[in-house]
């Protein structure tokens, strides 16, 4: 058996609990140098993602630091800064956690045939799913297209109990040389204030476990309804970390499944939830181009505007298309880095069908200002909410705003939270929101609040002409 040192390349796998890859490397006794590569994965990130990532990265090393280990930092291809380290540390191995995405599944492939063929024991571990996408297939052997067979097939599957947090990981004899990730600017792109949106954050394996823990004790049990009522902190928050893997989705299903054995009946909703997350990894693994294309190809022909410099569309993003739930989410999604679920559907709905604007040109947003920021998750949210994909909502199912506000934030305090022109009860995060834009957006509190660029039912009829001249 060979004793040389194991590079273990963290990606989407931030932390020691629950980590099977982390906890194979600290079994063998070899030395294990842990790495994290700004490669050119991560170089594709939008900013608030980018900034996010960041963090959490910084935060690991602290935590690594604590265990008495190092994180090493590299910037470069991720093959070549590999090759580069195994020269310097004469490593034997380099393993990894899985991600399975389009973008990275296509860099681990050529890494792990480039490093085989060097002679290099190239490993992968399962990674940040429950279920691997092979392993779940429909009675004839497809994959599953749509959700509730899906869900009905995994919901009964016993999963391996979560392992527990590697404390301790043997050292090689010199550390290699990393560099400082205050040179990386990982937040240069955070024009949008990172102070602002940093008052939202819950960095780290332990923000992410308390996040669980008090999910749990606290609000499963009504998850189910109090999920939809936007104001309301109704949710488990947990996506950012399940993001970079800052928490296990399998802790998450095991605490689930245990609330619902206490009969918090609520529980069933966020398993089925946590599958939503499995079905999007699963469709981004079987039709990669769900991540940039018309998962319907019959969409292709449909009059998406795509200008992303429209007039409307900079409403839209700017949180000032005169139609207050809409205006509210994408400033939500501004000042915090995160927006509630119905608000991604709704502006997702207005943009592509009110607005006729293509998917793209939201999910492109989307990327720029998520903290949660999730290939799968997004790609599939947006093709989703605008018809074009997989088990979607029909395209002449347009969400009506207006009822929306009704149902779900019927005393207004989400719109409030957020719409500083218009509430005098406004929240802080509406004066976050004027201290957080850049000054060309030519916003101010004390403006009127705007008018509609569309009135909601014409912009309706638009799209529903639209739709039923494309099946003509
Ligand atoms: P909870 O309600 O507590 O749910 C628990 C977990 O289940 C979440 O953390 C998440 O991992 C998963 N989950 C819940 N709903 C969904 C869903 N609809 N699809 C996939 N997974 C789900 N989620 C992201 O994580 N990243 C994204 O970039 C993203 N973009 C989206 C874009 C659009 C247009 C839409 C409609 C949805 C998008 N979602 C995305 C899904 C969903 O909105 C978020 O996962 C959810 O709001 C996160 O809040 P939470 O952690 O409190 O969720």
């Amino acid at each position: 058996m060979s004793d040389t040192p194991i590079l273990f390349w963290f990606r989407r796998d931030l932390r020691l609990g629950d980590h099977e890859g982390l906890s194979a490397a600290a079994a063998t006794g070899r030395p294990v140098i842990p790495v994290f590569i700004h490669d050119e994965v991560v170089e594709t990130h939008g900013a608030a993602p980018k900034w996010r990532l960041g963090l959490g990265v910084e935060h690991f090393a602290g935590t690594l630091e604590g265990i008495g280990s190092k994180l090493i930092l590299r910037r470069g291809k991720a093959l070549d800064v590999l090759r580069d380290l195994i020269a310097q540390t004469g490593a034997g191995a380099v393993w990894w956690s899985r991600a399975y995405d389009p973008a990275a599944i296509a860099r681990d492939t050529g890494v792990k045939e480039a490093l085989k063929d060097d002679g290099i024991d190239a490993q992968s571990f399962r990674g940040h799913l429950l279920f691997q996408p092979w392993s779940v297939e429909t009675k004839t052997g497809g994959f599953y297209k749509v959700f509730t067979p899906m869900w009905k097939s995994v919901r009964g599957r016993e999963l391996a109990a979560d392992i527990s947090a590697v404390s301790e990981l043997c050292a090689p004899s010199t550390w290699p040389a990393s560099d400082d990730i205050e040179d990386w600017q990982m937040g240069a792109a955070m024009n949008r204030g990172a102070d602002i949106v940093g008052k939202h954050v819950a960095v780290g394996e332990q923000e992410a476990s308390t996040r669980l823990a008090t999910f749990i004790r606290d609000r499963i049990a009504g998850y189910k309804d109090a999920r939809d009522q936007m104001a309301e902190r109704g949710t488990s928050m947990l996506s950012e970390n399940l993001t970079y893997g800052e928490i296990s989705p399998r802790r998450c299903w095991h605490a689930g499944w245990r609330a619902l054995h206490d009969g918090k009946s609520g529980a069933e909703t966020f398993l089925k939830e946590l599958v939503w997350r499995e079905f999007a990894y699963h469709l981004a693994y079987h039709t990669p181009r769900i991540i940039d294309q018309n998962w319907r190809e019959e969409w292709d022909a449909f009059p998406w505007k795509d200008d992303e410099r429209a007039a409307e569309v900079k409403a839209w993003k700017q949180g000032r298309t005169g139609i207050q739930l809409v205006d509210a989410a994408m400033r939500e999604m501004y000042v915090t880095g995160y927006m509630h679920n119905r608000g991604r559907m709704i502006v997702a709905s207005y943009l592509t069908k009110h607005l006729m604007t293509h998917w793209k040109v939201g999910q492109a947003w989307f990327d720029d200002c998520l903290i949660d920021w999730d290939p799968a998750s997004n790609a599939m949210g947006w093709q989703w909410s605008a018809g074009s994909g997989p088990d979607a909502t029909p395209y002449f199912r347009v969400f009506n705003p207006a009822t929306q506000a009704e149902k779900f934030d019927e005393d207004r305090s989400y719109r409030a939270r957020y719409l500083g022109e218009l509430f005098a009860n406004h929240g802080a995060e509406a004066e976050d929101y004027f201290a957080a834009i850049p000054k060309s957006w030519n916003m101010a509190i004390s403006d009127d609040y705007p008018k509609p660029v569309v009135a909601l039912d014409e912009g309706r009829q638009r799209a529903l002409d639209a739709y039923q001249q494309r099946d003509e």
